[in-house]
């Protein structure tokens, strides 16, 4: 937690459960980021957690974003942000969406399929497209490989088919999948859809952009490469690809930038153990419905701070405040919290920055959507 956040905690005291984001913490992860690969333009992922402070600070920092939604394109608009920087990055969108971005002067574009090409040669006419790749998420705590991307020769087809379509043949992108743990998976990528950003150079369709996605890490529970390990991978497959003749290059960060900017404070609502229960079980006063929807599988594993910390630990499941049985974050992991851990206690959820607060239910149980305050 940065002492900017512990301060706000400790003086202010805020009801539970609520996020405290550190918006210096934001912009460091975007200085580091653009440190380690000052060849490429960061696309901040909007989706990741769209609070305005958030994108005014990026927009003062000159970064540009990637949008899932129209109300994302529309939320950065209004922080500021030039329509030019603006990538509308979900290959899913309404032909509704489309238009309102392209009114708005967005002119860049994601698709993986010829049915979505065709809604932007209509309702985005000339715009700039890219093709998402499908490619191996192994290594990846949250992957997106199977709902998105498309085939190498399914892709050659598609970026033909833009030019005839009146569309500009831009570029190709993949993602790797989210908390990626390792920088292989970027190596590999690039190799594979390097292979075929060459191929259709070769054969008379000009692109001009490789979009590596996001990815890159937070630290949770365990340990992950730092950003320059990633960012050396990533230059190491560019140059062996591409030479000395690199294409723009986009990345897309969302976690990486804001994961562990925040923390999220909560109350212990209970700590009880029942009848044959081989644990105690924690319940917090966030869950699965409250905005830790990450935790589904428990593939997300945040680190959990108490005043307790340092004294005797005991095996825990740790579950949310709600009335439904799927409302439980850990059971399998095998989480341990101090004994003294009682009902009534804060703790701190770390690093809960990125994919928290937009995931919280509306009222479900009665509880209102997570508390957010940007410091
Ligand atoms: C979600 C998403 C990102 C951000 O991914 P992170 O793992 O948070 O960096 C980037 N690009 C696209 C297309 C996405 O869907």
């Amino acid at each position: 937690m940065t002492p900017k956040v512990a301060r706000y905690l400790s003086h202010i005291h805020p009801a539970t459960p609520c996020l405290v984001l550190d918006l210096d913490r934001v912009e460091a992860n975007y200085a580091a980021l653009r440190r380690a690969l000052p060849l490429a333009r960061i696309y901040y992922a909007v989706k990741a957690n769209p609070a305005a402070p958030i994108l005014d600070r990026l927009v003062r920092l000159g970064s540009a974003f990637d949008a899932a939604g129209i109300e994302e394109v529309e939320a950065c608009l209004a922080a500021g942000a030039a329509p030019e920087a603006i990538s509308f990055g979900n290959t899913i969108k309404k032909a509704s969406a489309i238009a309102r971005a392209h009114a708005a002067g967005v002119s860049l574009f994601a698709f993986d399929s010829d049915e979505e090409l065709e809604k932007l040669a209509t309702h985005a006419p000339g715009a700039r497209v890219y093709c998402r790749i499908r490619v191996e998420n192994h290594g990846a705590d949250w992957p997106l490989s199977r709902k998105f991307g498309t085939t190498i020769a399914h892709a050659a087809r598609l970026m033909r088919r833009a030019g005839a379509l009146g569309l500009d043949a831009y570029g190709l992108s993949f993602h790797v999948g989210s908390q990626q743990t390792t920088t292989e998976a970027y190596d590999l990528a690039i190799a594979r859809v390097a292979m075929l950003f060459t191929d259709l150079t070769e054969s008379g369709i000009t692109l001009r952009m490789m979009n590596l996605g996001g990815g890159f890490p937070t630290r949770y529970r365990d340990p992950v490469p730092e950003i320059d390990d990633f960012a050396a991978a990533i230059m190491g497959a560019m140059t062996r690809h591409f030479g000395n003749a690199l294409p723009e290059m986009v990345v897309e960060p969302g976690r990486a930038i804001v994961g562990d900017a925040g923390v999220i404070a909560s109350e212990v609502v209970l700590v009880s153990r029942r009848g044959d229960d081989a644990v105690r079980w924690v319940y917090l006063d966030i869950g699965r419905f409250g905005g830790l929807a990450e935790t589904e599988g428990e593939a997300i594993r945040y680190r959990i701070a108490t005043a307790h910390d340092g004294g005797p630990t005991g095996p825990v499941a740790i579950a949310g405040p709600t009335c439904d049985g799927a409302d439980i974050m850990y059971e399998r992991t095998g989480y341990h919290l101090p004994l003294a851990l009682a009902s009534g206690d804060q703790v701190h959820l770390l690093a809960t920055g990125a994919y928290v607060t937009t995931y919280a239910s509306q009222g479900f149980n009665g509880f209102a959507p997570l508390a957010e305050h940007y410091v």
